[in-house]
């Protein structure tokens, strides 16, 4: 008896995985209208607490080559409103596919004028043209020579604009919003308007000056900005009791891995290079003195050289932990810290 329910329930399978055969390509095409619904109609901000300063992380590589992180990028969300900090290449891709609403992004601040910094700028500055018709060019700031870069970007994309508008006309692509502009900002209060508050403080990325750091205050909290840097007191005077201390890392013994190897290998350069990055990038240890002496809320790593299979993610941090007790966290491309100044961080992935 038990032997004839299984043949019927395995000819029921059979009739209903053959009739699924038959009818996949609607099933796929029911699907992808499903999807499309969900994504365009995804509202992330009404997930994002409007009294909470939030932090996203929409790159949270470096120049070394990660098909997991996109390169340097990270999002502060005040207020309704979005300022970015760096676009470095892939960013403004995350920054989509996290569903950021790209007409509420006041800015893009520029830490230091590396190209894994900046990167991202011109295909992340079509897509918000395109996306959201936007009517004004996307602001960018950064320490001088950004206009070089803004106004090099433009001339690359210029042809391209005369194209995008031709297919789809000046209402939805006004001439009047492709491309950047750029300004130069020096160290000091950058930006102040509505309660939101930037600071960009001078860091240590030598030989490249200025390079910045940006600190952002809202609501009576507050975030830091490491940028590019190696390890300066200023780090701790600007992060001064913020509730995050956003910091770059470098892991120093696994570089020392990658250098050793190129020059066991036969590459001199790479063995350089290397050697060279270890003099200008923080380590942990140090991200995380700088942590305990600003008597921040929490630890949060960027700009992660190496890039490490998850698994193995935990030796980057090295000792940190014994230096500085609050939470330490390595941060992926699409997290999401939420800051609500009670000492407490919720973190989500928009990407997941
Ligand atoms: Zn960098
Ligand atoms: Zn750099």
């Amino acid at each position: 008896m038990r032997k004839q329910w299984l043949w019927a329930a395995l000819g029921v399978a059979g009739v209903a995985g053959g009739v699924g055969y038959v009818k996949r390509d609607a099933i796929a095409m029911n699907l992808i209208q499903r999807g499309a619904d969900a994504a365009m109609t995804r509202n992330v901000m009404a997930g994002l607490s409007a009294d909470q300063l939030h932090v996203g992380f929409c790159g949270t590589g470096s120049p070394l080559p990660s098909r997991e992180r996109a390169a340097a990028c990270t999002v502060v969300i005040a207020g309704g409103k979005l300022f970015v900090f760096d676009m470095g290449g892939g960013s403004g891709n995350n920054l989509s596919l996290m569903g950021m609403p790209l007409d509420k992004i006041v800015g893009v601040w520029l830490t230091h004028l590396h190209s894994d910094h900046f990167e991202g700028l011109g295909p992340f500055t079509l897509q918000r043209w395109a996306g959201s018709s936007a009517k004004t060019p996307l602001q960018v700031f950064g320490p001088e020579g950004v206009m070089e870069i803004t106004e090099g970007l433009n001339a690359v994309y210029r042809i391209d604009s005369t194209y995008r508008i031709a297919h789809h006309g000046e209402a939805v692509v006004p001439q009047s919003g492709f491309g950047m502009t750029g300004a130069a900002v020096s160290p000091g209060v950058v930006y102040d308007t509505d309660g939101i508050k930037i600071t960009a403080f001078a860091v240590d990325h030598d030989p490249i000056k200025p390079a910045l750091g940006y600190r952002v205050d809202w609501n009576g909290k507050s975030v830091t900005i490491s940028g590019d840097t190696a390890f300066t007191p200023a780090l701790a005077a600007a992060a001064k009791d913020s509730d995050l201390f956003v910091s770059e890392l470098l892991s120093q013994r696994m570089v020392k891995i990658l250098e050793n190897t190129s020059r066991k290998v036969g590459h001199p350069n790479r063995a350089k290079i290397f050697s060279d990055i270890q003099n200008y990038h923080i380590s942990p240890e140090q991200a995380a003195d700088v942590a305990k002496a600003a008597n921040v809320g929490m630890l949060a790593f960027t700009h992660i050289v190496p890039s490490v299979p998850k698994p193995l993610e935990f030796a980057l941090t090295g000792d940190a932990a014994s230096r500085y007790s609050g939470p330490i966290k390595i941060m992926h491309d699409g997290d999401v810290i939420s800051i609500s100044g009670t000492g407490k961080f919720t973190t989500k992935n928009l990407l997941n």
